[in-house]
C-alpha cells in the first residue's frame, strides 16, 4: 500500500489522509509506493492498451476508475521541423488528443477517482482554463458537483465553454490565477471541498504516465523531455514517474528534464539560471500563452529537483517565438496546439541555436493542449478567409486560376 510523504521533511501520512501539504512543515507531498512489492513487468504493461490505466500498479486508485479513456496520445516524429533545426530525432507527444483536449485529463481521471475513494463529494480547482475544463468533465462523468475559479477575462474561449457545458459552477474572479488558487485552497480547507489543483499529489500520479507512454512508444529513453512550465506540476510528475521506473530497474537512465516558460512569466527559469534555492514568485506574469501565465508555481520545489537531478535546464521564449512555432507546427507538421504547448518546441529551437541541445540528442517535446482551446488567438494571427460572390468565375480568380 502507498503512503504520502513530505518532499522536505520526510513526514509520512496514511493513504486515507486528506492533505495537500505537510502538516509539520507546510511543504509539498508526494505518493510513495513500496516498489519492492511491485510485481508487474514492462512486458505485462505492453500487453495492455496504451492509456493511463496501463500503468495501474503505479497508481493509487483501488477500484474501477472514473475514466473517459485518457492517455494513449500519439507521439509524432517532427520530420520537417527536426531536420530544419538540424536535430537527429525530434518528437512531439500530442496531449491535445486527450478527451478534453489537454493532459489535465490524465491527472483528473486519477484525482476524481481519488476524491470518490476518499469519500469526497464536491471537487474544486482554480484554473487558467484547462484544469477547469477537465475537472468539469470528470465530475460530470462521476456524477458529482464541481466548482471552478477562473481569472476573469484571461481564460481562452474553448476552455470556458467546456467548463460551462460540462456543468461546473464557474466563478470568474477579478484577480489573477495565483490569487484564484489561494482562494480556492482556503475554501477547500474551510468547507471540505476536494482540491484538484496540481498541489494535489494524486493528480500528478496520473500525469506521470506521459513519461511512461513516451518510453513505450519510442522504445527507448529519450535524452531529453521538454515541457512548457506553468505551475510546474507536469514536469515534476514526469520526473517522478521515470524515477520510479529507474528504481524498479525498468530503465537505467533518466532524460534531461527541461522546462520552457514564456519570457513574461518565467520564475522557474530565473531560479535555474541564477542557481537560486527556491523559486521567487513573479508578481505580474503576462503572456499570450494563458495556460502558463502563472507567477507563483505551486510545484516549483519539485520542479527544481527534477531539472537539477537530471542535468536538465529551463529557458524562456518570447510570445512571438511561441506564436511562430504554433503556426509552424500547424502548417508544416499538421499538429494543432494551443500557444502554451508550442512553447516547448520553440524552446527546443532556441536551445539548439544556443548550443544547449546537442544535435545528436533524441528530444521529445510534450505539446500540452489542442489548438481549438484558444481559437481567438489563432484567428488574430491569420489573414481572414477570402470572401467571394457565389460564382465560379470569382472562385477561379480568388485562387488565381
Ligand atoms: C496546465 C498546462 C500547462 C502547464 O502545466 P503545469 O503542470 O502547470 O506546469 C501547459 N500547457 C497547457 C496547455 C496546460 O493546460
Ligand atoms: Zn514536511
Amino acid at each position: 500500500m502507498y503512503h504520502l510523504s513530505c518532499v522536505h521533511c520526510g513526514a509520512r501520512y496514511p493513504p486515507d489522509a486528506v492533505l495537500y501539504t505537510c502538516e509539520r512543515c507546510g511543504h509539498l507531498l508526494e505518493v510513495r509506493y513500496p516498489l519492492e512489492e511491485v510485481r508487474v513487468t514492462r512486458e505485462d504493461w505492453q500487453q495492455r492498451p496504451l492509456s493511463v490505466w496501463r500503468y495501474r500498479e503505479l497508481l493509487p486508485v483501488a477500484g474501477a476508475p472514473v475514466t473517459l479513456r485518457e492517455g494513449g496520445t500519439p507521439l509524432y516524429s517532427l520530420e520537417r521541423l527536426g531536420r530544419e533545426m538540424g536535430l537527429r530525432s525530434l518528437h512531439a507527444k500530442h496531449e491535445g488528443m486527450n478527451p478534453s483536449g489537454s493532459f489535465k485529463d490524465r491527472g483528473m481521471t486519477v484525482g476524481v477517482s481519488m476524491a470518490l475513494q476518499l469519500g469526497k463529494r464536491t471537487v474544486a480547482c482554480a484554473s487558467t482554463g484547462n484544469t477547469s475544463a477537465s475537472l468539469a468533465m470528470y465530475a460530470a462523468k462521476a456524477g458529482i458537483p464541481s466548482v471552478v475559479l477562473l481569472p476573469a477575462g484571461k481564460v481562452a474561449l474553448g476552455k470556458v465553454a467546456q467548463a460551462l457545458l460540462h456543468g461546473a459552477r464557474v466563478i470568474a474572479i477579478r484577480g489573477n490565477f495565483d490569487r484564484a488558487l489561494e482562494m480556492v485552497h482556503e475554501l477547500c480547507l474551510s468547507h471540505g471541498l476536494y482540491l484538484l489543483n496540481s498541489i494535489n499529489p494524486y493528480r500528478l500520479e496520473g500525469q506521470k504516465t506521459i513519461g511512461f507512454e513516451v518510453l513505450d512508444q519510442l522504445g527507448t529513453v529519450p535524452d531529453r523531455i521538454v515541457l512548457p512550465v506553468g505551475n510546474a506540476g507536469n514536469i515534476s510528475a514526469v520526473y517522478k514517474g521515470l524515477s520510479e521506473l529507474r528504481d524498479l530497474g525498468f530503465i537505467d537512465a533518466l532524460p534531461k528534464m527541461t522546462g520552457v516558460q514564456a519570457a513574461g512569466s518565467a520564475p522557474v527559469v530565473r531560479a535555474i539560471q541564477e542557481g537560486l534555492p527556491d523559486v521567487i514568485p513573479e508578481p505580474s506574469p503576462e503572456t499570450v500563452a494563458t495556460a502558463i501565465r502563472i507567477g507563483a508555481p505551486v510545484n516549483g520545489e519539485k520542479a527544481l529537483v527534477a531539472i537539477r537531478k537530471t542535468g536538465g535546464t529551463a529557458v524562456s521564449v518570447s510570445d512571438a517565438e511561441i506564436l511562430s512555432m504554433q503556426k509552424a507546427l500547424a502548417s508544416r507538421e499538421g499538429i494543432g496546439v494551443e500557444p502554451a504547448s508550442a512553447a516547448s518546441v520553440a524552446g527546443v529551437r532556441r536551445m539548439v541555436e544556443e548550443g544547449i541541445i546537442d544535435r545528436d540528442e533524441r528530444v521529445v517535446c510534450v505539446v500540452t493542449g489542442h489548438l481549438l482551446k484558444d481559437p481567438e488567438t489563432v484567428v488574430k494571427q491569420c489573414a481572414p478567409p477570402v470572401e467571394i460572390d457565389a460564382d465560379m468565375q470569382s472562385l477561379l480568380s480568388a485562387l488565381h486560376l
